[in-house]
């Protein structure tokens, strides 16, 4: 029989972020972003299902294209970090992923591909990330050398904002106002700026396209906000079921470290979930957990399978119960704070050993 511990993923609301997304944007076009197993929730379902909708995928690196297109035949697939071997170029070439180019390596590599391509790229300008991209003043050369590469076409200029999630913030104006610079020295490149924090503190539509990722998993882009509070829904529940229910007397001491002492008669419930399953070991007590659908909270350190919750708001509460410990009750985003971390790290770190169940 199996845990009873897994992450439900709602493909509907999904597709109702996406479209929030989509109508932020507009006119620009939304890709949908799917990194790092789709944030957590399965790329390749993540990425059938918006298949229908998205008119281009992003990912990270090719390896997470090469698993898009076993699902994804035809959308294009834009690689982030662009390739990291040479060889790669051919296989983007084959395959209709658009790789990035940020760094005078991978221009080298570009120029130096022994096959006959067919490629499409986007260029990367570090607008004030410092990160990834070639410096502004770059950019013209950049353009000309690839414009000398047969078989490779230059379509749009990216970047990425470093604090589009703090409104009104004075790098992000910057960050624009050389993109801006740039849309006049090249008025027939397309741009792409936007993550998901900037479809709502900018104005992502003078752009041909935007990226939102995390919103479109129903969790805050922005900093001190939540999924839930800004109108997003929640697209993975993590839950599991209360195993064990005991009662406590004062003193009585729960979990590892006895970091946690009972101060009066106490129901408490084990929950078969831990930080083996990506729960974070860093939540502390107080960290709100539902069980039965009443919000009650943890108590004592994480383990690896296990953690235990305080019953008191729930004390006709029995083995078998249901415990959400994200999803619409309690947002990722509350968990992630109390844990000291975002929500993007609690949804990408959900571990293997948790089956996906899609609804
Ligand atoms: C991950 C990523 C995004 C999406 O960011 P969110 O904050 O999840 O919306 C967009 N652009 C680039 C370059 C990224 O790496």
């Amino acid at each position: 029989m199996p845990r009873p511990t897994r992450a439900i993923i709602n493909l509907n609301n999904l597709h109702r972020n996406y479209s929030r997304a989509a109508g932020l944007a507009h006119p620009a076009q939304a890709i949908a972003v799917v990194k790092a197993n789709g944030y957590g929730h399965g790329l390749q379902a993540i990425a059938a299902s918006l298949s229908s909708v998205a008119p281009m995928f992003a990912v990270a690196m090719l390896e997470e294209a090469l698993t898009l297109r076993e699902v994804v035949p035809h959308t294009p697939v834009l690689i982030m970090q662009g390739v990291h071997e040479a060889t790669d170029w051919a296989t983007c070439s084959q395959l209709g992923f658009i790789p990035v180019v940020h760094s005078q390596e991978q221009l080298t590599s570009l120029q130096a591909a022994a096959e006959r391509l067919s490629l499409t790229v986007w260029v990367k300008v570090n607008s004030g990330m410092n990160r990834l991209g070639f410096a502004p003043g770059q950019v013209p050369g950049v353009l000309s050398t690839l414009q000398q590469i047969p078989g490779v076409e230059v379509t749009t200029l990216m970047t990425h904002f470093a604090q589009a999630d703090e409104a009104g913030c004075a790098r992000t104006r910057e960050q624009l106002g050389i993109m801006a610079g740039l849309r006049k020295q090249f008025p027939g490149l397309a741009q792409s700026v936007a993550n998901s924090a900037a479809h709502y503190t900018t104005d992502p539509s003078g752009n041909e396209w935007t990226r939102p990722g995390i919103m479109l998993y129903g969790a805050a882009p922005l900093a001190g906000s939540t999924g839930l509070e800004m109108g997003l829904d929640p697209v993975m529940t993590l839950e599991s079921e209360l195993i064990a229910v005991r009662d406590l007397q004062p003193g009585d001491a729960v979990g590892y470290g006895a970091d946690w002492v009972a101060e009066r008669p106490t129901r408490m419930g084990i929950v078969a979930v831990g930080y083996g399953d990506g729960y974070p070991r860093a939540a502390p007590s107080g960290t709100p957990v539902a069980v039965a659908g009443r919000l009650t909270s943890l108590i004592g350190r994480v383990s690896m399978d296990m953690l235990a919750v305080d019953l008191g708001p729930v004390a006709d509460a029995t083995p078998g119960d249901k415990v959400e410990l994200w999803g619409a009750t309690v947002s990722v985003d509350t968990v992630a704070r109390a844990a000291g971390t975002i929500g993007y790290e609690l949804l990408t770190r959900v571990t293997s050993r948790v089956p996906r169940q899609y609804t």
